[in-house]
């Protein structure tokens, strides 16, 4: 089956080509044709395709609104110049969405009906800044397409579902749980997922035996606790503001201080949820940038003194997530590391894995300098008791397969 993945957001549409089916899954042969972004649509937009080859090509075209990226990009995708061999629009069999906000309707993919699609609609005062522009995807393929190929919503909240009450509950008045549906829902449900499967692959165990705490650190970032297979705590919350010091969130505060802050700087509400959400975590702490690459290097290099306090800060809440989380699971066997910043940096994986020998966790450091770009594999040393591994995230393949599965699985219903 040949899928198409869609990550849309407020001007930008992320999008790759897969084609799998229940063979390919089972050999992890699934073929990846091409994957790419459109930037800045609205206006002259950025579009950005890499090939299965890993050669890569940036070119511009005049895309008013998400529709006619989507039209385009269809387009481009069947043409001879896209170099994936499909050549008409029917080739393209399915679609594949993500949505950001499944709310407690789902507790996994589903295949898009009208429905599902009032669902999502219902849960758009949950994430205001995320599924109104997955809705416009929708449309936006299904526009592109035709109403004829199937079109599935694969959800960032869904895997988080399993959490138990006394995890995603908040500790205020019951009855705003029920009448607001306020709670932890979490989010990077499809990251922690693909990562808690792939280290199944990678070490032989079956589900029920995957005992794990994985980290997706990225821009964004998050810990999850998985038992059986399952997520029973993560640190995003009701938003994905909670939890740990990203880019630019915050993290974890003392709510005291919205009020707070908005008194003594003369904000609103609103204002200071956009400050915690945008020029905070990294960016605030440092005075300098959200990205940990040039981060590293002012610290380094430069010996920037917030630079480095933000590194500090990024690495400890880190640790101590997993210190609660081994405490949540009653141990694990392992922390896997996944993201951006997870899968390329060694000394923030060290950082992060400093002093849990108490833990069981001994780290090999020549092998966790050569897992960076990629590359798979474990970086605790032999005997270690709790091993660490890095396991790159592969949200698109995830919603590729899901896809495929939803759609096989209602065709043999
Ligand atoms: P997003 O959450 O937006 O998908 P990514 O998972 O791509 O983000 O992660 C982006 C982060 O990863 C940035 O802070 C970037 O600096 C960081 N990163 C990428 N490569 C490295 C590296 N070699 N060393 C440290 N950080 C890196």
């Amino acid at each position: 089956m040949n899928v198409l993945v869609l990550n849309v957001g407020s001007a930008t549409l992320k999008f790759q080509v897969v084609v799998t089916d229940a063979a390919r899954i089972a050999d992890d042969r699934d073929e990846k044709l091409l994957r790419g972004q459109i930037e800045r649509i609205g206006g002259e937009a950025v579009i950005t395709v890499r090939n299965g080859d890993g050669s890569t090509r940036t070119r511009t075209a005049q895309l008013r609104e998400m529709r006619a990226a989507v039209d385009w990009l269809v387009g481009f995708i069947t043409s001879p110049e896209s170099g994936t061999r499909l050549t008409t629009r029917a080739d393209l069999h399915a679609v594949g969405h993500r949505v950001v906000h499944g709310g407690e309707a789902f507790r996994a993919s589903v295949r898009i009906d009208d429905t599902v699609l009032r669902r999502i609609e219902d849960n758009v005062e949950l994430a205001p800044l995320h599924n109104p522009h997955n809705l416009r995807g929708i449309e936006a393929a299904r526009a592109a397409l035709g109403s004829g190929v199937p079109q599935v919503a694969v959800f960032d909240t869904a895997f988080h579902q399993t959490l138990p009450e006394h995890a995603y509950l908040y500790a205020i008045p019951y009855p705003l749980y029920r009448r607001h549906r306020i709670r932890r829902y979490g989010f990077h449900g499809t990251s922690h997922r693909s990562i808690a499967y792939r280290f199944r692959k990678l070490t032989g165990r079956s589900k029920r035996d995957v005992r794990i705490v994985t980290l997706h650190l990225g821009n964004g970032c998050s810990a999850c606790a998985i038992r059986g297979g399952e997520s029973i705590d993560t640190s995003m919350g009701f938003t994905p503001l909670e939890g740990l010091v990203m880019g630019t969130r915050s993290g974890d505060i003392d709510a005291a201080l919205l009020d707070y802050i908005a008194a003594k700087e003369g904000l609103s509400l609103p204002q200071v949820e956009a400050l915690l959400n945008n020029q905070s975590g990294l960016l605030g702490v440092s005075g300098l940038t959200n990205d940990m690459r040039d981060l590293l290097a002012e610290a380094n290099e430069l010996q920037d003194r917030r630079a480095r306090l933000a590194i500090t800060m990024f690495c400890y809440r880190v640790r101590k997530y997993v210190g609660a989380y081994l405490a949540a699971l009653g141990g694990a066997d392992a922390i896997v590391f996944a993201g951006g910043v997870g899968e390329n940096s060694a000394e923030i994986r060290g950082r992060v894995c400093e002093d849990l020998e108490w833990a069981g966790l001994t780290v090999d450091a020549t092998a966790n300098a050569a897992l960076v770009g990629g590359r798979e594999g474990r970086f605790s040393a032999e005997g270690s008791r709790l091993e660490a591994w890095v396991v790159p995230t592969d949200e698109e393949l995830l919603i590729a397969r899901d896809t495929y599965r939803v759609l096989s699985s209602e065709a043999a219903a």
